[in-house]
């Protein structure tokens, strides 16, 4: 008797933890079917001055760490070279150029258009949309530089809270008299008080780690855009002080405003990990453009700088990780593109498009699959104003239209020194066809570079 109500316990106590185990896989499925995202964004950074673009000077564990448990593109492209069309196109997963956001955000509206028409179209779904729509509780932080205007707002874009600023840039630190609407740090529709700035990095990952802890059990999305790295040059004393050994002294505070761009990402990174989330949640951290003269950062062995169509102006460090769905120290060197974030985190949230725009970007989730070794795009454009390029391949092309339309093969010449257009002047032929028929799907700029 004694013995077979043993049997019946085990039996009992056997069936229960089956059941449990059974509750948490499905839990887990169920956390997997909506992971958390988050979209870092770092401004005006150099291509290699990140360690795990071969960066010596400053360091960058944090960011690095990234690249060790996850995968790490190396021909990754943004889709212009300047902040806000850059940002656009990341936000929307379509060429900026569809929706006339060839330039930054200037003044001059182009004609048939107003000052208010100067921003992200309304009529594009962001990110944002996209993630709300899927239930998951959306948050913008940092620079935004959509347009200044109410429809822009990012509470009008898709994102449920916002914490940061409209411009393109603004202070680290507190200005000394409270600043107009575009340079004030909002948290929603409520200005902060100047006085309340310590320093701007560190604001923006108390605010992502925050919004982490408050959301534990919901899925959340954070577009968590950083204008570290970009001017106005200014850093933490202790962490100048540092890098006291670099001599030149608007690389020093670059390189304190890099670590502390790091530290931010660590610290997100230890939020995660603290909170068992490692798992269920997809990181995709991206620069918006390449280096530039203005913040002394470097692009390296890659031509031009920020603003141009080399290498230098396009190429940016894009890194991704998700535990347990991307394979850890994985480099991908197939052409890729900001334009992916978007359907990449649809697909990660096991959803369909809610927009209806038809997006250029592609999932890159199969891509990462060794096996798969289909390119995700047969050609990427950009176009900003009097020069366009397009890349198909290992081959590169760049119209200027005031000179000699040049051709590099990227493969065996990244930095862009050999202009083989006389060489292949087939090539040339079929590249120009691919952005000129590319050119007809895009419209009329909807406002003038505020270069003009
Ligand atoms: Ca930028």
């Amino acid at each position: 008797m004694k013995k077979s109500c043993k049997l019946i316990f085990t039996s009992v106590l056997l069936t229960y933890f089956a059941h449990l185990s059974l509750c948490v896989i499905a839990q887990q499925k169920k956390l997997n079917d909506k992971p958390n995202i988050i979209v870092i964004v770092s401004d005006d950074a150099g291509y290699a001055d990140f360690g795990c673009y071969g960066g010596k000077q400053i360091s960058t564990p944090n960011i690095d760490a990234i690249a060790k448990s996850g995968t790490l593109f190396t021909n990754a492209y943004v889709t212009a070279s300047v902040c806000a069309p850059s940002r656009a196109g990341l936000l929307t997963g379509r060429y900026p150029q569809r929706f006339g956001f060839e330039f930054n955000i200037s003044a001059k509206p182009a004609d048939g258009y107003q000052i208010s028409d100067i921003g992200m179209d309304p009529k594009e779904f962001t990110i944002g949309n996209e993630m709300h729509a899927n239930g998951y509780k959306t948050i913008a932080i940092g620079k935004w530089h959509q347009g200044d205007h109410e429809r822009h707002f990012p509470l009008n874009r898709g994102f449920d809270e916002f914490y940061g600023f409209i411009s393109g840039h603004r202070d680290f630190f507190s200005f000394k008299k409270q600043p107009n609407a575009v340079h004030s740090l909002y948290h929603n529709h409520n200005i902060i008080a100047e006085e309340k700035i310590t320093y701007l990095t560190d604001m923006f990952t108390d605010k992502a780690t925050s919004f982490i802890n408050e959301n534990k059990k919901n899925p959340f999305f954070i577009y968590l855009a950083y204008n570290a790295v970009h001017v106005p040059m200014q850093a933490k004393k202790e962490l100048v002080n540092k890098y006291a050994h670099i001599r030149d002294s608007g690389r020093r505070t670059y390189a304190a405003m890099m670590t502390s761009l790091d530290d931010g990402v660590g610290t997100i990174m230890k939020t995660i990990k603290e909170n068992n989330m490692d798992e269920n949640t997809l990181v995709i951290f991206i620069n918006d453009n390449g280096a530039t003269a203005a913040n002394s950062s470097s692009n390296g062995y890659l031509r031009g700088m920020k603003g141009s169509n080399w290498e230098g102006g396009i190429r940016v460090a894009f890194l991704m990780k998700w535990t347990g769905k991307i394979a850890a120290n994985k480099t991908y060197s197939q052409p890729v593109s900001s334009l992916d974030i978007l359907p990449t985190a649809i697909a990660a949230a096991s959803r369909k498009q809610k927009g209806t725009n038809k997006l250029d970007g592609v999932n890159l989730l199969p891509y990462l699959n060794p096996v798969n070794k289909k390119l995700p795009h047969e050609a990427l454009f950009w176009r900003s104003g009097l020069t366009a390029a397009v890349r198909a391949g290992k081959w590169k092309l760049i119209r200027v239209s005031t000179r000699p339309t040049l051709l590099f093969d990227l493969e065996n010449d990244v930095s862009e020194t050999k202009d083989l257009a006389n060489k292949y002047p087939e090539k040339v032929k079929e590249l120009m066809t691919k952005l000129t028929d590319w050119e007809k799907g895009i419209d009329k700029p909807h406002w003038y570079s505020p270069r003009d």
